[in-house]
């Protein structure tokens, strides 16, 4: 049997329909609410440990570090192994990266690179003597020209 769709109402829809549920309802009903309500949450906080507490404000918690919490377990840390496929890409990411995180879902669609000039080529491919130190300092040489852009007038 093929699953049904659920349809979700727009939040203010949801808000109105609520609101006017609560002006028609009756002082007995409106107390038997608010008492299910705090049932409700008296449950959720008895069963909430101090990690689930806390999930989803990692970023504050430096500021209140406790050595002896493991916030190597914490869910929000925990990002799993390198093992997924990224079906936009094809290049392995970790299981708890979003489908957003590579190629925003989809939307963006970046061209290959291009090949590079045949002698740039040659020292990347170590065919060239000056390959290994080529490969070696190519990041300090592109620090040093960085800033600079070439120009030249052709007559
Ligand atoms: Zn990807």
């Amino acid at each position: 049997m093929p699953k049904r769709k659920k349809v979700f109402t727009k939040p203010k829809v949801r808000a109105k329909k609520m609101k006017e549920a609560r002006q028609n309802e009756t002082e007995e009903q409106w107390e038997n609410r608010r008492s299910n309500n705090r049932e409700r949450m008296k449950k959720l906080r008895k069963n909430q440990t101090d990690q689930t507490r806390s999930r989803g404000r990692v970023e504050l918690q430096a500021f209140h570090y406790d050595c002896k919490k493991k916030y190597i377990e914490h869910p929000n840390v925990i990002i799993g192994k390198m093992d997924t496929i990224c079906k936009y890409c094809n290049e392995r990411k970790f299981q708890g990266e979003t489908a957003g995180m590579c190629w925003s879902n989809g939307k963006v669609n970046l061209p290959p690179l291009n090949i590079p000039p045949p002698e740039l080529l040659a020292y990347m491919n170590g065919e060239t003597p000056d390959s290994n130190h080529f490969l070696q300092n190519i990041r300090r040489y592109n620090c040093c020209f960085q800033m600079t852009s070439f120009g030249a007038t052709l007559h």
